[in-house]
């Protein structure tokens, strides 16, 4: 039985508690997403390389069967249903499968650095290039990744399994909390898998792993690990045991300076791929806003817009998780069809709900911040900020609005949002967000709607 949604964060008794839902976020958003994701984020932004020879040839391939392939991995990568390589894949896949080059004072590996967003094929890329480079002919571990939690090391494991069917003689280790081996063996999977902390033990205290024998290490999604206490120190320690030839990848949805500062010291001398996010544009949105004096009269404005518009589906964005399941509770009682997704919610639970919402089993989603933050649903014509978004110190947060209500310029339906101001301050709030984007959000009286329609 699985805990919680992190299970290696722990809100310390005089931690900023604040901060530690934050970082814990992070972990449960990623963990969100591969959950509901069923295919590839499209992109038309063009992949950036640079590579750390420049006299080198620039590879890139658009097919699987240029890479030359095992006969078994390519099977499994079409048993996958993938046709042809992701924007992300058709550069990084060659670069990481590449030989080594040989250099007087030994070999030097191919080392990655790659960042893009969630989706984009990042795990797939390096699955198949582990699974690529381990000869299963020796019984030692030879390809390390570290994940920043047991669940996402889970859902990689996953990939690994499936892309690796019809490969049975490599065999795949967790190293994750709860997996008891008994001491005093080596482990003989090529393959590990595992959170920093137990690869760390199992390298150092146990001594399950010679860290000597690595020929691949990979480190997956590094923003969301730095954000953990403690995981940035461990991956490092792990690093530093592992020999000069050993091809070290790092995969990151985002790239702050953290993270990169970060990167640099896990992967020497990198080549880099980076593939920049679809930005998000208010263009196609008719912005509203609806004064009210409280949450009832936001409610009731909230009915009287539905009496007006016809809208397929909606979702509503809540401060708090009291107020997400109060309106949730009025609305059913109104006769809509809720779904609620919630803060207590286990991930798995929370993904399920949004499938559901997804194949339009509801027609509202209620939610509160945090939970929706990253989500993507992209049918849904009609946002309404409850209450308007915030960050943590209560400032106005301008991302997150555009997040909610912006579409991708290839997905670009029209859409209309609906914000709910009840005070002077939530009006301000308002202001901000509207000077920020310098787009007016339009007044809406809610006794007249004919305009909106
Ligand atoms: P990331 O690690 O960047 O989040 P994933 O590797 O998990 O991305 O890929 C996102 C989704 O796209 C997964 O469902 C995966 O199975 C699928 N996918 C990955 N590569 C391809 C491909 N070349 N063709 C089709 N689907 C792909």
């Amino acid at each position: 039985k699985r805990e919680s949604v992190n299970g290696t964060v722990k809100p310390g008794e005089d931690g900023d508690k604040a901060d530690e839902e934050e970082k814990e976020d992070r972990a449960a958003q990623s963990l969100l997403n591969k959950l509901i994701r069923s295919n590839l984020v499209n992109t038309t932004n063009q992949v950036e390389v640079l590579q750390r020879d420049p006299n080198s040839p620039l590879y890139s391939v658009k097919s699987f069967e240029e890479l030359r392939l095992k006969p078994q991995l390519l099977q499994g990568v079409y048993a996958m249903g993938f046709n042809r390589p992701s924007k992300i894949q058709e550069n990084a896949l060659p670069m990481m499968l590449a030989e080594p080059v040989y250099i007087p004072s030994g070999s030097r590996p191919q080392n990655l650095i790659a960042q893009s967003q969630s989706g984009t094929g990042k795990t797939a890329a390096f699955v198949l290039a582990m699974l690529s480079h381990v000869d299963p002919a020796n019984k030692w571990t030879q390809c390390l990744c570290v994940s920043p939690t047991y669940e996402l090391a889970l859902q990689t494991g996953k990939v690994i399994e499936q892309m690796g069917q019809f490969y049975p003689e490599v065999k795949l280790a967790y190293a994750i909390r709860g997996n008891k081996i008994e001491r005093g063996q080596k482990i003989q999977d090529q393959i590990v898998i595992g959170t920093p902390g137990t690869v760390l033990d199992w390298c150092l205290k146990l001594k399950f792993i010679d860290p000597k024998k690595i020929k691949v290490f990979v480190l997956d999604e590094a923003d969301v690990m730095i954000a953990t206490q403690g995981h940035q120190d461990q991956s490092i320690r792990i690093q530093r045991m592992l020999p000069k030839d050993c091809q070290m990848l790092l995969f990151s949805a985002t790239f702050e300076e953290s993270v990169w500062k970060f990167a640099e010291r896990i992967v020497p001398d990198p080549n880099i791929i980076k593939l920049k996010r679809e930005e998000e544009t208010l263009d196609t949105i008719k912005q509203y806003y609806v004064v009210c004096s409280n949450k009832e009269e936001k409610f009731s404005a909230l009915c009287n817009i539905y009496g007006a518009i016809t809208i397929a589906q909606a979702m509503i964005f809540c401060h708090t998780r009291k107020t997400a399941s109060w309106l949730s509770g009025e609305l059913s009682k109104e006769g809509h069809q809720v779904a609620l997704l919630s803060g207590e919610m286990t991930v798995e639970q929370r993904a399920a709900v949004i499938e559901r919402f997804r194949q339009g089993k509801e027609k509202v989603l209620v939610t509160t911040n945090v939970c929706a933050r990253g989500i993507d649903v992209e049918q849904v014509s009609v946002v309404i900020n409850f209450d308007l978004p915030v960050d943590k110190d209560g400032n106005p947060d301008n991302e997150t609005y555009l997040h909610r209500i912006g579409r991708t310029g290839r997905f670009g339906k029209r859409g209309l949002a609906i914000n709910m101001v009840d005070s002077k301050h939530s009006m301000d709030i308002l202001n901000t967000i509207q000077d920020h984007f310098s787009k007016k959000i339009e007044k809406l009286n809610t006794d007249d709607l004919d305009e909106i329609e």
